[in-house]
């Protein structure tokens, strides 16, 4: 008699349960993916930069994009408020779009185990197994379940229901602009660039992604900008959080809602505090989307047959750029524990002893990274420290370059080839 595979329920079918379906597939699991959105999912986050980690992982599941990964970027640059080039640092890296890593996964993932418009509502555990209870009523049986399922984890809050994300007190102002669309200036002094401009406690940045359909020619691609700028919560956050029609929105906000006022001033702000070619970028950009910025650190990630995996588990601020790394590394750490533990229960302790460290690790570099774009600090102490991941220097070192993978530390800095 042949014997019957173990089964996986994945809830989030987003980049975090794909890799982890796509791993535990390779282990000879049944998987099945549920996502709570009917439509194919698309356009998040815009630009992602990859690292040498995350084309591993894609190796490891058959995934072999070879140049069609993304757009090369030899060198970081720092510009001043005049334009001029204040420090450089070369750092090889391909940047991609949030589309097409997430395309490459869905391809490899068998289609008829991909469920759309599932919201998980309800899990169950008994022993010997796991059962999921979906919105429209339905429900599937495994032996193990992962929530995947993002920031505000439906799986999480079954679980942990104090655990919440924590706003980190300042917000990412997005855009992405096409390659044909950019002025002079900035196709000549930004695109070429891993880009910085480091008004005082802000951080804007861009690079090139690839244009729509992973196109990457000259002249089809696109250049993708994330502004740092602090907010307040009890004020401003509230005030860009509110649509035209006063309805204040919770976490975060459709682009198309934002309040033209906020976009306004955000405009008229960066005419003030940017280099020039950022300023072009800012006046050509259609539709620039908000992004409020969170951490979020779970105490556990195992709970006998249900384990926690990517954004649901921990949210690092953008600044380390390893979300997506994070996230197929949970799915890789997984998959090893339960390749090595019969017992699922004790494959997820050894999977949680192993994560629980690396994910704190990564909020906390990330945190520190984004502390000078608060406000308020509690000491003249805690402001300085803040500071010296303000410089041209610490900046390009230090941002998206998953250094926690490997444990290095910080106090990087003197890497920099800075001209300054
Ligand atoms: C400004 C910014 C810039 C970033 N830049 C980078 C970068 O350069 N590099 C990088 O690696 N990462 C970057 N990230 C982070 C990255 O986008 C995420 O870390 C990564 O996508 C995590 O994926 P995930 O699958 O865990 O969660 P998500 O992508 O949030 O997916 C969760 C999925 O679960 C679904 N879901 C939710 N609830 C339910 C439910 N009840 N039932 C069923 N389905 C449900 C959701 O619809 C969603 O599709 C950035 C993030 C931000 C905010």
């Amino acid at each position: 008699m042949p014997v019957q595979k173990r089964r996986a329920i994945i809830i989030g079918g987003s980049m975090g349960g794909l890799f982890a379906a796509l791993l535990l597939e390779r282990i000879g699991w049944d998987t099945h993916v549920f996502e709570r959105v009917t439509a194919e999912l698309s356009g998040r986050g815009a630009g992602i930069v990859t690292h040498p980690e995350l084309v591993e992982t894609l190796a490891l599941v058959g995934i072999h994009p070879g140049d069609d990964l993304g757009v090369p970027i030899e060198e970081r640059r720092t510009l001043g408020i005049d334009g001029d080039v204040i420090g450089r640092y070369r750092c090889p890296q391909i940047a991609t779009s949030w589309n097409h890593l997430f395309q490459m996964l869905r391809n490899a993932y068998p289609a008829e185990r991909y469920h759309q418009g599932k919201e998980l509502v309800r899990i169950e555990e008994h022993s010997g197994g796991v059962t999921a209870h979906f919105a429209d009523g339905s429900s599937m049986e495994g032996d193990l379940l992962l929530g995947a399922d993002g920031i505000r984890s439906a799986v999480r809050q079954q679980f942990l229901p104090d655990v919440r994300p924590v706003y980190a007190g300042y917000v990412a102002w997005r855009g992405l602009v096409e390659e044909s669309a950019l002025p002079q200036a900035a196709l000549q002094d930004l695109f070429p660039y891993f880009a910085f401009c480091l008004p005082p406690g802000e951080q804007m940045l861009g690079y090139p992604v690839a244009g729509a359909g992973n196109d990457l020619r000259q002249g089809h691609r696109r250049y993708n900008f994330v502004w740092y700028r602090p907010a307040d919560e009890s004020d401003e956050l509230r005030r860009l959080l509110t649509d035209e029609r006063g309805h204040t929105h919770s976490g975060s906000i459709p682009p198309p809602l934002i309040a033209a006022r906020s976009i306004g001033e955000m405009r008229s702000h960066g005419e003030r505090v940017l280099a020039p070619p950022f300023r072009e970028l800012l006046r050509v950009t259609e539709q620039p989307f908000l992004q409020p910025i969170y951490d979020l650190e779970s105490p556990r990630m195992a709970f006998q047959r249900v384990a926690l995996i990517g954004d649901a588990a921990f949210v690092a601020r953008p600044h380390v750029g390893g979300g997506v790394a994070k996230a197929a590394h949970d799915g890789m750490a997984l998959a090893q524990a339960l390749s090595t533990e019969v017992d699922v229960e004790s494959a997820l302790n050894r999977f949680e002893a192993e994560r629980l460290a690396i994910g704190r690790r990564i909020v906390d570099q990330a945190r520190r990274l984004g502390s000078y774009m608060r406000t308020r600090f509690e000491s003249l102490e805690e402001r300085q420290l803040a500071e010296r991941h303000q410089t041209p220097e610490a900046v390009m070192n230090e941002t998206a370059l998953l250094t926690f993978l490997h444990g290095a530390d910080f106090g990087q800095a003197e890497r920099v080839q800075a001209t300054m």
